[in-house]
């Protein structure tokens, strides 16, 4: 597992994890195609666990600001 990159699904604005080579990646949220070309990369990692845990530091600033 190479780069890997988190990306704002275009349709839903869910954030997920796609590798750096992919062109697109199915959202878990609302299962919409994402053109990876397109949608906004949010964060880039070097491997995948070091994306799921700033994936994981994103939610949880969102929820903060949402209150
Ligand atoms: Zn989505």
């Amino acid at each position: 597992m190479g780069a890997t990159i988190i990306v704002k699904c275009t349709q839903c604005g869910g954030l997920t994890l796609a590798g750096m080579e992919q062109k697109t990646k199915i959202c878990p949220y609302c299962g919409v195609h994402i053109n990876l070309l397109k949608a906004k990369k949010v964060a880039a990692a070097n491997n995948a666990m070091e994306a799921s845990e700033i994936l994981r530091k994103l939610k949880s600033d969102q929820k903060i600001n949402h209150k």
